[in-house]
């Protein structure tokens, strides 16, 4: 299982290299600069040598964009770098001069809730266009980027297509950051029969919240975007997991409207609050600051605020990945998700 921070920009205060092994980039941010990468790759320019990179044509932050206007199977249209059409020839050779570790197919992608025909065309140009993906060499490992909006059979039209083809696994992509985890999951759901014997990389895109990981990943996901830990540490908050203590859980969740356990540091109960955010985390906020300290430095809008929280909600989805295999190795992966909501989670009514 691999978990591919997703930071935003490419580049944001967030960042604290011994904390990613994974990161993802878009593609728009490096665009313009691409001439550099006939002699050095993507892993080389930006420091992040012992990272797996992950290139992708959109920008999961921003809904509708880079993508912009009319967009035929096998040219696109960013907005960044400004109204730059790109082809599926161009964006292959950056994928292969850049050596990213994985590279989305190219797609047109219909975000949730863009409408049948929209979400029915996007399957269909991203099956197109990932065949003709496939005539390009990549050094990278090539990921079919399954689309079609919350249109189920559309999504699931896709991916029989795709999984038939020589590639190395599959994504889902089309999520966003304002989209509600309960959508995905029912897509997760509604494809899962289909995978059963794929045992190729399985790939699911943003948000990244652990309750959508948890659940795809007890439907036999096996790598996921992320960009909760980031977008949690911009508001103030951090995750409140401790993976140490939870009791195993065997009935199944049916109403899924629960939320993780958060602590917001701009409450002014954080003022005087000595020892970490989260008891008997390791991360280095908890082991090296006061709680008290965060709040300080969000009160003065100082920036280590976020860096320090990101730190620590990435510890959490480390340790995430540590409950998700542990229960994997015991056989108990079905019991996944209800366990993490009965001991992590709040219902609408607490929270
Ligand atoms: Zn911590």
């Amino acid at each position: 299982m691999e978990i591919v921070y997703y930071t935003g920009r490419g580049l944001p205060p967030y960042l604290s290299q011994h904390n990613l092994s994974s990161l993802q980039l878009c593609l728009g941010h490096f665009y313009e600069s691409r001439n550099l990468f006939k002699s050095i790759s993507l892993q080389e320019y930006t420091g992040n040598t012992h990272s797996n990179i992950f290139l992708m044509i959109k920008d999961t932050m921003s809904k509708g964009n880079p993508i912009q206007g009319g967009v035929k199977h096998s040219e696109i249209t960013v907005s960044i770098p400004k109204n730059t059409k790109i082809t599926i020839q161009e964006y292959m050779s950056f994928a292969q001069d850049t050596k990213t570790q994985y590279v989305l197919s190219f797609a047109e992608e219909a975000v949730i809730q863009s409408g049948y025909k929209r979400a029915q065309r996007s399957a269909k140009n991203a099956v197109l266009a990932l065949d003709e993906c496939l005539n390009y060499p990549i050094s990278g490992k090539l990921l079919g980027n399954v689309q079609g909006g919350d249109d189920i059979e559309a999504r699931v039209l896709c991916l029989k297509e795709m999984i038939k083809r020589n590639i190395d696994g599959v994504w889902f992509g089309g999520f966003y950051a304002d989209d509600h985890g309960v959508a995905n999951r029912d897509i997760v759901e509604a494809v899962s029969e289909y995978l059963i014997d794929y045992k190729k990389i399985i790939g699911l895109s943003g948000p990244g919240r652990p309750l959508d990981i948890v659940f795809a990943a007890s439907k036999g996901f096996t790598h996921f975007e992320t960009f909760w830990p980031f977008k949690l540490a911009g508001e103030g908050k951090a995750l409140s997991i401790n993976f140490e203590n939870y009791s195993l859980e065997e009935d199944n969740i049916i109403d899924r409207e629960y939320q993780e356990v958060t602590i917001d540091l701009n409450n002014t109960d954080f003022r005087f609050q000595k020892g970490p955010l989260v008891p008997g985390c390791k991360c280095m906020t908890c082991t090296h600051h006061h709680a008290g300290y965060i709040y300080h430095l969000l009160t003065v809008q100082e920036m280590t605020a976020h860096t320090l929280l990101a730190i620590h909600n990435i510890e959490i989805f480390e340790n995430l990945k540590k409950f998700i295999s542990d229960l994997k190795d015991q056989n108990k992966l079905d019991q996944a998700f209800s366990t993490f909501v009965r001991n992590f989670c709040t219902s609408p009514a607490e929270y």
